[in-house]
């Protein structure tokens, strides 16, 4: 049976490289019929955050990616946080003593460092020296009677290789003499991620490890535990790095873009879009087509597509994607998404009666096709909200032309005789202004649209000087021939 899970340390909000695993994770268990798994690892607790767990959870939900096996519903393997396992994770580092693949390291923090520092001199590469690898009781003694506690760490064979089948990578194996003996649980008592990562996955009967590359460095400390317990190892399975848009390393520190999830969906980016960019970080479908739901991801994902070369994590694609579904998603949904950025900039009031939200809804309505996400629609509709518009070069220049005068003139008595402000009777009076003054194309529209709207480009004219209003139209009209 297909059981995976996704394992995130509760540090902070979901990351694109934590969602792009969570989603692979969910994907391949719903393609395989099999089972999906959440679970936090937080034996790391100098690095929890308060609070993380719900946020990742919340993050997920809002991707439309569900669990069947999480803390929050519980399942056969429970408990599902590591915090809540540490009795389980007791007995086994325990057997790991008792057969010698494990020992005690009284080394002190400074010893460690000096160690380090002495092998970096040398030229050679960190690792832990293996001092206290065999130490006699006796030995042993004299630092406990020092006070000292030590830390457990495994001992990694000499001199052998050690195998991760990896479903993307192939065989990948790894010189054990390149792994120092490492630290499988801390002086107090608590195991690291590498240890207890093992006997969780192995006790949840975890089939395929699938996570980032950042990870591959640590498979061999794992298969290496999985072996000395005599356990079968899951198959790993590592997706490529996710690169900056310069192509550059990405790292969480690096505040120029946008990684976490929560950040998406606070500008107003619609789930689906993510989810489909997110499947699409390493992973690519058969043919050209780019655009998926999250139904058809289920039915295509597959291992074998998912690639090993680097991701890159294109902001500006992501941006074009989400504008694909922002042009076919319900106009109450986008109005919705769009009206607390509006509110912030205090461009509407705090609660809207049914005529102000019409509006905006018509407002959104004609920046449906352009808007990538819902907070642009501050930056896109400026001009319904300012008093007095700004014309700048090219607009001044349609405005100056000889015929502008008689335009504008005409086309505000046209307005002044319609029964209804409505797109239809304005399209009618723009008819009607091409008749009696004969300018007709480009002369014709463009000083009525830079008057109203003081841009070259926009939205459907009628239905922006609808929205704009009566008196508004009016008085930009007079502006304009000033
Ligand atoms: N807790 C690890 C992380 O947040 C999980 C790694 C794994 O999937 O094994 O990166």
């Amino acid at each position: 049976e297909v059981r995976v899970r996704f394992a995130p340390s509760p540090t902070g909000h979901l990351h694109i490289g934590g969602a792009r695993s969570a989603l692979f994770n969910y994907l391949f268990a719903r393609s395989q019929g099999g089972k999906f798994i959440i679970r936090i690892e937080d034996t790391d607790q100098a690095r929890n955050v308060e609070d993380a767990t719900e946020k990742l959870m919340e993050s997920l939900q809002w991707l439309g990616i569900d669990w069947d096996e999480s803390m929050d519903i519980g399942g056969p393997y429970a408990p599902y946080r590591c915090m809540e396992r540490l009795d389980i994770y007791e007995t086994y580092l325990q057997k790991l003593l008792d057969d010698g693949s494990a020992y005690y390291d009284y080394m002190t923090e400074e010893e460690l460092q000096e160690e380090r520092e002495a092998q970096i001199a040398r030229g050679e590469a960190p690792k832990y020296s293996g001092r206290d690898r065999d130490l006699t009781p006796e030995q042993r003694q004299v630092y406990e009677d020092k006070g000292i506690k030590p830390v457990v760490r495994f001992r990694v064979p000499e001199g052998k290789s050690v195998l991760v089948n990896d479903a993307v990578r192939g065989d990948v194996t790894f010189e054990t003499d390149d792994i120092g003996d490492f630290v499988i649980a801390r002086k107090d008592g608590i195991p690291t991620y590498n240890f207890a990562v093992v006997v969780d996955d192995y006790l949840m009967k975890i089939s395929h490890v699938i996570r980032g590359e950042e990870h591959l460095s640590n498979a061999p400390r794992q298969a290496l535990v999985f072996e000395a317990f005599g356990w079968e190892k899951p198959m790993f399975a590592h997706a490529s790095l996710i690169l900056n848009p310069d192509r550059q390393k990405m790292s969480k520190r690096d505040e120029s873009i946008m990684q976490f999830v929560e950040q998406y969906k606070e500008l107003g980016y619609l789930p689906e879009a993510i989810v489909n960019f997110l499947a699409l970080l390493g992973w690519s479908p058969v043919g050209e087509e780019e655009l998926f739901t999250i139904e058809e991801l289920k039915e295509q994902f597959s291992l074998e597509r998912v690639s090993k070369a680097p991701a890159v994590f294109d902001t500006d694609k992501l941006a074009w994607m989400n504008n694909q579904y922002v042009k076919k998603a319900d106009i109450k949904r986008l109005t919705e998404l769009a009206i607390p950025h509006l509110q912030k900039e205090n461009k509407l009031p705090e609660s809207l009666d049914q005529e102000q939200y019409e509006w905006v809804e018509k407002l959104i309505s004609i920046y449906q096709e352009q808007m990538h996400y819902a907070a642009e629609i501050t930056t896109l509709t400026e001009l319904f909200f300012q008093r007095e518009i700004t014309y700048n070069e090219e607009a001044k220049e349609v405005l100056s032309g000889e015929q502008v005068p008689e335009v504008l003139e005409q086309f505000s008595k046209e307005l002044k005789d319609l029964s209804a402000f409505e797109p239809a009777e304005i399209k009618a009076a723009i008819k009607a202004t091409q008749k009696v003054t004969g300018q007709k194309g480009k002369q014709l529209f463009m000083p009525i649209r830079v008057a109203v709207t003081g841009q070259t480009h926009g939205p459907e004219l009628p239905q922006a000087i609808a929205l704009l209003g009566e008196s508004v139209v009016q008085a930009r009209l007079e502006e304009a021939v000033k």
